[in-house]
């Protein structure tokens, strides 16, 4: 789950990171009075949950009142990216002298959350990491030790920190470190962090991620949930119990089990590959799914514009496939859709599967006996659609 910009910073605030004191506006004439409340220049910032909001035009600074309504006019309803902006955050604006990257996140790799600084901040890290790899430094944390001392110098020193700063420095790695660890984030970032003019460390921007699997031990951070600035269908996914991740294919994929789930996207993606097809969605129904599941699962593709064939993909263990079968066959019974549906049912109880989806007479229904099979007819479909 992704925080907003403005509930990363109070949370930051919250762990002793330095951060402006604006507030959030759902229109014009809020935001102009936060302006006049705080005084002098005055940045605007849309809220959304993605990156590069400067660039494309959400981000302006505002000398008086009447300029910060007109910005927010401007810059509320803008889709940027796909993420429509609600909200704008108002923060008194800051002059800066220099702009850091300073972002934790877990290295699967090396197993340990790895601190990553640069010099070059402002932009997107993974624009520095591909024109000037060199200037991005890492430590890697070792959990049970913590970030240490000498860590945070090493990062100060290797991006050429002032020195009077490395004291404040210390401080806010060590905070945002704390941060990182006690809201089980997998990303805590600060893009830009500004030493001002007048010589202080500030976190201008922050965005963090947290692991959706900690939120029950979060309630707090649950609640900040913006489910209006999440694709609908993985709201509903959630609401009933699936994993679903919106991708950008055209063949959606109904599986049951994560790692046969990701085996079929692969599938999928090799075939597709040459022809620029590959998968619309990464669900899994999980195990024992029962046909209610299955039909809640379906809707959700059903309703993804882009999906042009749907892959079933099911191998009975503790989920049946006769059980599968009556959830097709309801979801279908729903939504008129003359799809292809490309279905590979095996496992306890495919016969009596089979034998249910082909007496519902569902339009356009193509089988399939292995995984290769099933992906290879499901890019076909695509194609000849
Ligand atoms: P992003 O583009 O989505 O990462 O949004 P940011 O919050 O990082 O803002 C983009 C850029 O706007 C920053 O890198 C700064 O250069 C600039 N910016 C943001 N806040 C301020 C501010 O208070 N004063 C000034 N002068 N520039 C700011
Ligand atoms: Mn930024």
């Amino acid at each position: 789950m992704n925080l907003h910009e403005y509930q990363a910073k109070s949370r930051l605030e919250a762990f002793g990171i330095p951060v402006p004191h604006g507030q959030v506006a759902g229109t014009p004439q809020e935001a102009r009075r936060i302006a006049e409340n705080l005084g002098g220049t005055v940045v605007v910032k849309a809220q959304v949950l993605t990156g590069g909001r400067g660039k494309a035009g959400g981000v302006k600074l505002a000398w008086t009142p009447a300029e910060a309504e007109a910005h927010a006019q401007a810059i509320l309803g803008m889709n940027i990216k796909g993420h429509i902006v609600r909200q704008v955050l108002v923060d008194p604006a800051s002059a800066i002298k220099q702009e850091i990257y300073l972002g934790i996140t877990n290295d699967r790799a090396a197993r340990k959350p790895v601190i990553i600084c640069s010099a070059e901040g402002g932009m997107d890290i993974e624009e520095v990491n591909r024109r000037k790899p060199e200037a991005i430094i890492r430590e890697h944390v070792d959990p049970l030790l913590g970030l240490c001392d000498f860590q945070i110098n090493a990062l100060a020193s290797g991006i050429e920190l002032p020195y009077p700063l490395w004291k404040q420095f210390r401080r806010l790695a060590q905070a945002l470190y704390d941060c990182f660890i006690a809201s089980d984030a997998t990303l805590c970032e600060i893009n830009p962090l500004a030493i001002t003019e007048e010589g202080d460390l500030l976190a201008l921007d922050a965005k963090m991620s947290i692991d959706d699997n900690s939120l029950f031990r979060h309630p707090d951070l649950a609640a900040l949930r913006d489910t209006s600035a999440e694709p609908e269908a993985e709201t509903r996914a959630r609401a009933a119990n699936l994993s679903y991740v919106r991708l950008d294919g055209q063949i959606g994929c109904l599986v049951n089990g994560a790692g046969l789930a990701m085996a079929t996207m692969d599938m999928t993606s090799l075939y597709g590959e040459a022809d620029g097809i590959g998968p619309a969605n990464f669900l899994d129904i999980g195990g024992g799914a029962d046909a209610e599941t299955v039909a809640a699962a379906l809707r959700i593709i059903l309703t993804d514009p882009d999906v042009k064939a749907i892959l079933l993909n099911i191998f009975g263990g503790i989920t049946r496939a006769d059980e599968v079968a009556r959830g097709v066959i309801q979801a279908f019974s729903e939504f008129e859709s003359d799809l292809p549906k490309i279905v590979r049912l095996v496992g306890t109880n495919e016969e009596e599967g089979r034998r249910l989806l082909e007496e519902a007479h569902i339009p356009n229904i193509i089988t399939a006996t292995t995984l290769s099979e099933a992906a290879r007819k499901a890019v076909a479909a695509v194609k000849g659609g």
